[in-house]
């Protein structure tokens, strides 16, 4: 009985520590709906086959082929970041996986769901409209040769771009033409339509705008593109890029951009001094360097007018810009 006790706990610490050590397997995801839920936009059998055959595979392929390699011990964003260093069975099925688990994801039983606000005026911004949009996405689609993927990605530089990749390649790995983080994956390779659409791939992709998951695409964009520190108070952002893009020329010794933009700099600040301040930065200290920096500013605006010299304007120029600093600085202030 001792033995035996002996024995169990030498084998219970044995498979403890190869736990520990050993990356666990990658596993077929949840789809968080039913196979039938996402019709009649997408049949149950293509979503049965769909993630039970073809990406069940993908999974099964790539744990085959890392198992006692260096590739076990990586997550996933780290082995696709140096893919070009793995076999193209690697390749293909870490891509499979990947691919797949994002794009039952950016699926919904929910039909016209919306973006947020955020994602929203960023879309609009880029794009022009929705519409754009998925013009440009579909076309994407459409034109990928073959089987493939179509993207929307934030790239490094937190911008949204359209692309398509061949196979299951995709933008997070160091072999794509462009790189960044995919927010939405659309799947073109004809296992994803073929049931139902047959060879309408343009079918297939005008119907899937009806289910993409806006929730969940805009949450993945939040977290790639935090809300930054002043977005609550888009005057102070206006008035910092008149600032920024006069002050730094006069540094240079280039008052052009100060002397035809004064009267801009004086209306940002105005709009600036009206704005509602949010409650987080909203002090008396706050409040008096607005109004002194409307108040400077129009005093700048005088002595471009009356002619002054490079040398004063330059001057208040920059003590105007300690000001829009100081009230930077009093809003970071976490100790307030
Ligand atoms: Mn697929």
């Amino acid at each position: 009985m001792k033995t035996f006790n002996k024995i169990a706990i030498l084998l219970f610490i044995i498979v403890a520590y190869s736990s520990i050590n050993a990356q666990t397997a990658y596993t077929l995801p949840e789809l968080g709906y039913g196979y039938s839920a996402l019709e009649p936009y997408i049949d149950s059998s293509t979503m049965y086959i769909h993630l039970n055959k073809h990406h069940a595979a993908y999974v099964k392929n790539l744990n085959d082929a890392i198992k006692g390699t260096d590739a076990e011990k990586l997550g996933m964003n780290d082995l696709l970041k140096d893919i070009s260093k793995y076999s193209t069975v690697v390749r293909n099925n870490a891509g499979g996986h990947y691919n797949h688990s994002l794009f039952w994801k950016n699926l919904t039983p929910q039909v016209n769901t919306q973006a947020s606000p955020r994602l929203q005026k960023a879309l609009l911004e880029t794009f022009g409209s929705m519409d754009s949009l998925k013009t440009l996405l579909n076309k994407a689609a459409i034109s990928q040769f073959g089987s493939g993927w179509a993207w929307l990605v934030v790239t490094p530089e937190k911008k949204l771009v359209v692309c398509a990749t061949p196979n299951q390649d995709n933008p997070m790995m160091d072999i794509a033409p462009i790189k960044g983080t995919p927010i939405i994956a659309i799947d073109v390779w004809e296992h994803a339509y073929y049931l139902k659409y047959q060879n309408k791939r343009a079918d297939y992709l005008n119907s899937i705008w009806n289910i993409l998951n806006w929730n969940e695409i805009s949450q993945r964009y939040e977290t790639i593109v935090p809300k930054g520190k002043f977005d609550d108070w888009p005057a102070l952002k206006d008035f910092h890029k008149v600032m920024s893009q006069t002050f730094h020329p006069s540094e240079d010794g280039n008052l052009t951009p100060i002397k035809t933009r004064i009267g801009e700099m004086v209306t940002v600040a105005s709009l600036l001094k009206q704005s509602t301040i949010p409650a987080e930065f909203n002090r008396k200290e706050v409040v008096d360097a607005v109004a002194q920096l409307e108040k400077d500013s129009k005093k700048l605006q005088k002595q471009i007018q009356a002619g002054a010299s490079d040398d004063s304007i330059k001057k208040s120029l920059s003590n105007l810009h300690d000001v829009f600093h100081h009230i930077v600085g009093l809003c970071s202030n976490e100790d307030h």
